[in-house]
């Protein structure tokens, strides 16, 4: 069910250079199963405007009155703008859970999460839930996490923490990057390489896949091509809200299509220079 809430924002946590946690504070428990997200509004100068967000709470407790952002600046960005200059007390409202980015019902073999950035958000309260309840259910579980260096590894000392208390669980983080490796959870390259080096079995093994579009539909065919069917790769893009809108709606303003362009167009240079 799809419903409004307000939340007031009560803590900014600088995560990374370009990464910080954002806790708000809501009146009533807001109803969401760990990966899913929800839609904010925000008000700026221009009027009001939507943006979506995964919960990254790491500690799941029904009792909190809480809800955590885990969001990388954007430059330009209108989220960015206004969350990146908040005060404590900045007032928003937010609609419901969406996503189907969520646990699988049912016992599988190996469950991966891979992530790119802030992709780790939606499986900080999925990692929760696996240690509370639900890590019986996969023989192991694999985060799969890619960053650009050792500087953007967030959650650092929370994951290190989990990996070495619980035997179900392994990390990976894959710096494309770094020029050596920084400890045996390590590895150079991306996500998709480190894929290649698992035993993976398609009809046994699940996959919950989040971040970058370009990263998703990379993981994507690899695993097509090992014949996982699409029912085992639940995929969440973080698209750009102009992209969002379309998906949503199936048309754009003018000037949405020119900005569209006109970013796509720097995007894809940012891309093409970094690789
Ligand atoms: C389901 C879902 C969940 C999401 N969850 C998260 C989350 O947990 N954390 C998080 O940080 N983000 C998340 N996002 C992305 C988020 O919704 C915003 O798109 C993002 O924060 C940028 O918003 P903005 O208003 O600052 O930028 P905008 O004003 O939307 O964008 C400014 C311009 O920059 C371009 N642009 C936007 N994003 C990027 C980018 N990443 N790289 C290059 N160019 C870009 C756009 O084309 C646009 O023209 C999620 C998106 C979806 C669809």
């Amino acid at each position: 069910m799809d419903t409004m809430h307000s939340a007031s924002l009560v803590k900014i946590e600088q995560l990374s250079r370009s990464t910080r946690l954002f806790r708000f504070e809501v009146g009533e428990e807001l109803v969401f199963t760990p990966g899913q997200f929800y839609r904010l509004t925000f008000r700026d100068g221009d009027g009001d405007f939507e943006r979506s967000y995964s919960f990254g709470q790491l500690n799941l407790d029904s009792s909190q009155r809480y809800f955590d952002l885990v969001i990388s600046e954007v430059s330009g960005g209108r989220a960015t703008a206004l969350l990146f200059n908040a005060e404590p007390g900045l007032l928003v409202r937010l609609r419901g859970p969406f996503g189907r980015l969520v646990l699988p019902e049912g016992e599988h073999r190996q469950l991966f999460l891979v992530a790119t950035s802030v992709g780790l958000a939606p499986f900080l309260p999925i990692l929760s839930e696996l240690e509370t309840h639900r890590h019986d259910a996969f023989e192991s579980v694999h985060l799969l996490l890619g960053v650009r260096d050792e500087s953007e590894f967030i959650f650092k000392d929370e994951l290190l923490q989990l990996r070495s208390r619980a035997d179900w669980f392994d990390l990976t983080v894959c710096y494309s990057r770094e020029k050596q490796v920084h400890g045996p959870w390590t590895s150079l390259g991306y996500v998709t390489s480190a894929l290649t080096t698992f035993d993976l079995e398609p009809n046994e093994d699940f996959f919950l896949v989040c971040g970058n579009p370009h990263m998703i539909d990379d993981v994507y065919r690899e695993l097509r091509a090992l014949k996982f069917g699409p029912r085992r790769v639940i995929r969440e893009k973080y698209v750009f809200a102009v992209q969002e809108k379309t998906a949503v709606k199936g048309e754009l303003s003018s000037k949405d299509q020119a900005l569209l362009q006109r970013k796509m167009a720097q995007y894809t240079q940012q891309i093409i220079t970094e690789d």
